[in-house]
């Protein structure tokens, strides 16, 4: 058996790293799965302007109770809602 990986060099190449943080719309006649970083999905408002989403995300604490989004649009149905609370 011929050991491939021992005979290359190694490469070094980026990473990348893709968050996604879900929420269905609350308005029961649309349930729409939105994700709070995809301003295709929050009425073309960017929700993470200054980190305000993935800095709660990376909470130095490891407490996720208090994450909080206010004024949430979903694009699909214009239903305003607030979020709270995360789970992973
Ligand atoms: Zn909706």
């Amino acid at each position: 058996m011929v050991m491939w990986g021992k005979a290359m060099s190694d490469s070094t190449i980026d990473a990348t790293l893709s968050i996604e943080v879900f929420v269905t719309c609350p308005n029961d006649d649309c349930g729409f799965y939105i994700d709070l970083l995809r301003q295709e999905d929050t009425n073309n408002v960017h929700l993470d302007d200054d980190g305000y989403v993935t800095r709660q995300i990376f909470s130095p604490s490891g407490e996720y109770d208090d994450f909080e989004c206010e004024e949430v649009t979903c694009s699909q149905c214009k239903t305003q809602f607030n979020v709270n609370g995360l789970s992973y």
